[in-house]
């Protein structure tokens, strides 16, 4: 009865929290997996200013 599950925040299946080296994650892919968007959007912000797409820029509030 003290089986704790846990949500991953990735694919948002729940896993159990006891002998998971990935926790919070289910499994080491869905790990992976936001540790890239992260590094992927450290990345974006380092390397370019953001620039407003043809269009975008348009809405002005
Ligand atoms: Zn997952």
């Amino acid at each position: 009865m003290d089986e704790k599950k846990i949500k991953c925040p990735v694919c948002k299946k729940e896993s159990a929290w006891k002998d998971n080296p990935f926790r919070p994650f289910c499994s080491e892919r869905c790990r992976m997996i936001d540790l890239g968007k992260w590094a992927a959007e450290e990345y974006r912000i380092a390397g370019e200013k953001k620039v407003p797409l043809p269009g975008e820029g348009d809405e002005i509030k």
